[in-house]
C-alpha cells in the first residue's frame, strides 16, 4: 500500500462499535457487526471489513438497512429452517440464524436453512467457523439482489451476477485449524477492486472487462459509467458455480435471483442457504477426523515448486493474517481510512475516537 494507517484491531472495534452505535444500532448488534468486520480484516479479507463502513451508513440513510432488526423464523419444519433477514443487519441476522441451525442440527443430524432479504452479511466463511466449532460440516451458497449485476458469464460481455459467495467448512483433528473454503465465484471479490481503487493500483490481467467487453487492468472501471464487469473464476466452471449458488440462495429461500424483473433499490441484500451436517451421524468422529487430518497432510505434504511458497489448506492463509495483524495492528489505505472517518464524523463520533486510532 503507498500510504497507510495501522491501527490495533482493539481500538479499530471501539471505533466501529461507536460508529454503528451512532447509526442507531444497540450496543448488542454494533458489537457483532464490529466484531464481524475488524473480524474479516484480521482474516486479511479487507473487502470485507472496515472499509465497508460507509457503504452501509448510505444504506442506512436510504432505509435500505434497517438497525436493531432481528432475524424472523417463517418456516420451522424439522430439517427445514427458513429465516427472513428483514433488512436487518447481515452480520446480526445470519449470526442469529447459523446458531439456531446448529442447535437443530445437533439434535436432528441435518438440517437445510435458508436466509433471505438480509442486509450483506460480510464474510461468509464467518458462519463456516461457526459450524465447525460445534463439530458439524456446512456448504453456504450465497446470491446478491438488490444490487446491480458486478459478474460476467463465461463468453458473456457484461455483468448477469453478484460475487456470489460459496463456502464449505469441515472439522479437523485440530480445533483451531478446521478447512474452511470460503470464496467468490468471481475471480476477485468486489470490495477488492474498491480497495485498489482506493489505494490507486492497477489490477492484474484477466480479472475484469470493460464496458465494451475488453480486457481491462483498471479497478476504476467499476465506478464510473459505463461500467465494466468481473469475471468469474476458472472459466465455465467459476461461471457454472455462479449460477448454482444464485439459485440454491435465491430461489430456495424464496428471497429471488439477480434476474432484472425482481426489484432493485441499489442496496446489497444477500440470500443464503446452508446445509448443515453432523458427520457424528455418519460415523465415528474420530475416524472421520484422523482420516481427515491424513487426507490435509498428504495433501499439503506435496513439495512446493516453488520452496518459499509451501502448499497450503483452504483457510489456513486467515489463520495466518490472523496472528499477523493481531501482533502489528491492521493496515488500511488512507483514502479507505478517510472515507471511515467521514462517514464517522457524518453521524457526530467525536473525535477523540479517531485521535487514538490513526
Ligand atoms: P480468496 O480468493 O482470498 O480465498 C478463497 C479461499 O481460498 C479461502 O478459503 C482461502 O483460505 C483459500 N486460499 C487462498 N489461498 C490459498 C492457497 N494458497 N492454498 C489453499 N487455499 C487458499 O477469497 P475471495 O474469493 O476473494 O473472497 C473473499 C471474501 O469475500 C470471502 O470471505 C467471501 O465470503 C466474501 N464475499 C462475500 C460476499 C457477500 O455478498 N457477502 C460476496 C463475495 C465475497
Amino acid at each position: 500500500m503507498e500510504s497507510e494507517v495501522v491501527v490495533s484491531a482493539k481500538k479499530l472495534s471501539q471505533l466501529v462499535h461507536e460508529i454503528i452505535s451512532c447509526g442507531g444500532s444497540h450496543s448488542s448488534e454494533a458489537q457483532i457487526v464490529s466484531n464481524h468486520l475488524v473480524g474479516a480484516n484480521l482474516a486479511g479479507h479487507d473487502s470485507h471489513g472496515v472499509g465497508i463502513i460507509p457503504t452501509y451508513l448510505n444504506n442506512l440513510k436510504k432505509e435500505l438497512l434497517i438497525p436493531n432488526t432481528p432475524v424472523t423464523i417463517i418456516n420451522d419444519d424439522g430439517a427445514f429452517l427458513q429465516f427472513d433477514g428483514g433488512k436487518g443487519y447481515g452480520q446480526r441476522v445470519a449470526h442469529e440464524a447459523m446458531k439456531k441451525g446448529i442447535t437443530r442440527c445437533k439434535e436432528i443430524g441435518l438440517v437445510v436453512m435458508t436466509l433471505k432479504n438480509a442486509h450483506h452479511i460480510g464474510r461468509v466463511g464467518t458462519y463456516g467457523e461457526m459450524a465447525v466449532d460445534e463439530n458439524l460440516v456446512s456448504l453456504h451458497f450465497v446470491n446478491v439482489t438488490d444490487h446491480y449485476a458486478l459478474v460476467a458469464p463465461h463468453r458473456g460481455s457484461d455483468a448477469r451476477f453478484g460475487t456470489n459467495p460459496v463456502c464449505f467448512a469441515l472439522p479437523t483433528g485440530k480445533k483451531s485449524e478446521p478447512i474452511i473454503l470460503d470464496m467468490a465465484t468471481s475471480k476477485v471479490a468486489a470490495g477488492k477492486l474498491r480497495v485498489s481503487n482506493n489505494a490507486g493500483n492497477k489490477l492484474p490481467d484477466g480479472l475484469v472487462i470493460d464496458s465494451e467487453g475488453q480486457p481491462s487492468n483498471d479497478p476504476g472501471i467499476m465506478f464510473s459509467e459505463p461500467k465494466g464487469a468481473l469475471l468469474p473464476f476458472g472459466e465455465h466452471k467459476g461461471y457454472g458455480l455462479a449460477l448454482i449458488a444464485e439459485l440454491m440462495s435465491g430461489v430456495l429461500s424464496g428471497g429471488g435471483t439477480i434476474q432484472p424483473d425482481n426489484i432493485r433499490l441499489d442496496g446489497i441484500i444477500n440470500t443464503m442457504t446452508v446445509i448443515l451436517i453432523d458427520p457424528a451421524r455418519l460415523g465415528s468422529l474420530d475416524w472421520i477426523k484422523n482420516e481427515i487430518d491424513a487426507m490435509v497432510n498428504y495433501a499439503t505434504g506435496s513439495p512446493p515448486s516453488d520452496p518459499k511458497l509451501p502448499v497450503l489448506l483452504p483457510g489456513e492463509p486467515e489463520r495466518k493474517s490472523r496472528t499477523e495483524r493481531e501482533e502489528n495492528g491492521i493496515p488500511l489505505d488512507s483514502e479507505s481510512w478517510s472515507q471511515i472517518l467521514e462517514s464517522a464524523e457524518s453521524l457526530g463520533v467525536d473525535r477523540s475516537f479517531f485521535a487514538e486510532c490513526g
